[in-house]
């Protein structure tokens, strides 16, 4: 799968993206991240991509044209390549729709999609080139960092552990947090006793059938605990069991 990120600072989206498991995926070919640089766009000789805010107020806005002019640029190298799947176009902004693992599937579940992460800084972005390049606007939770990068080296770590291949063992993915709306169980590895703690002894039983029941139970039981949220959610896909039917197996 292609990410295309726009920024000022592809040298941080390099450096994030570059090491462990996204660093091994691009190396396999399994992903491509490529940053692209909004500031070689700018049509000005001090290279400036910011500007006054109309109407006033603090600070400086991102100008429509180096970005209009980038994004060009990155559909320019998909059709030289001959990809002709049209990019999904995101705008990492604290305004956005807040990005959950759903979304996450639904970006890996089209892998020959493209997708370009539009990075903002300073006070953000003319509303202008959102609406040229029919942007999606992603929130990674409710604050205000000082750009996107860090969001969008977030959705492509989460988007890439989705791909097949990218993980060590593709199920590792189904197993964890918010698959279908439940917390991942407590885990343990060795050694069986520490600073006597001890392993719960279901996990050293050798049954399977016993140790899935307990995940699972331990997970309903977190989830419940700590994200009522969820598992409402999860309980809806899931009714319990009634005990009358549970007796009668
Ligand atoms: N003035 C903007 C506002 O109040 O909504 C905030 C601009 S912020 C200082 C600069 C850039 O950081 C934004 O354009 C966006 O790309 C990024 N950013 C900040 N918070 C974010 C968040 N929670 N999620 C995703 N991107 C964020």
């Amino acid at each position: 799968m292609e990410f295309h990120i726009m920024t000022l600072f592809p040298e941080m989206m390099e450096t994030i993206l570059g090491e462990s498991i996204t660093g091994r995926a691009q190396k396999a070919e399994l992903i491509t991240v490529k940053a692209w640089n909004i500031r070689d766009y700018a049509q000005n000789t001090s290279r400036h991509v910011d500007d006054y805010i109309y109407g006033g107020g603090p600070g400086m806005l991102m100008q429509c044209e180096p970005i209009d002019l980038c994004y060009n640029a990155i559909l320019e190298d998909l059709a030289s390549r001959g990809i002709g799947e049209k990019p999904r176009v995101i705008y990492l902004s604290p305004k956005g729709e807040t990005f959950r693992q759903g979304k996450a599937e639904s970006f890996a579940s089209e892998p020959e999609r493209p997708l370009i992460l539009l990075c903002g800084h300073y006070e953000g972005i003319d509303e202008r080139v959102l609406t040229l390049l029919s942007a999606e606007e992603i929130s990674i939770g409710d604050f205000v960092l000082t750009g996107g990068e860090l969001g969008a080296a977030i959705i492509v770590d989460a988007v890439s552990r989705l791909l097949p291949g990218v993980l060590g063992d593709d199920t590792s993915a189904i197993y964890e947090s918010f698959h279908e709306n439940l917390l991942e169980c407590p885990q343990y590895t060795r050694p069986e006793v520490y600073k006597e703690l001890r392993v719960p002894e279901v996990l050293l039983s050798g049954n399977h059938a016993l140790i899935e029941k307990w995940r699972l139970e331990q997970a309903e039981k977190i989830t419940e605990e700590r994200r009522p949220d969820l598992y409402q959610a999860y309980r809806e896909a899931h009714p319990p069991v009634p005990e009358k039917k549970k007796r009668h197996r």
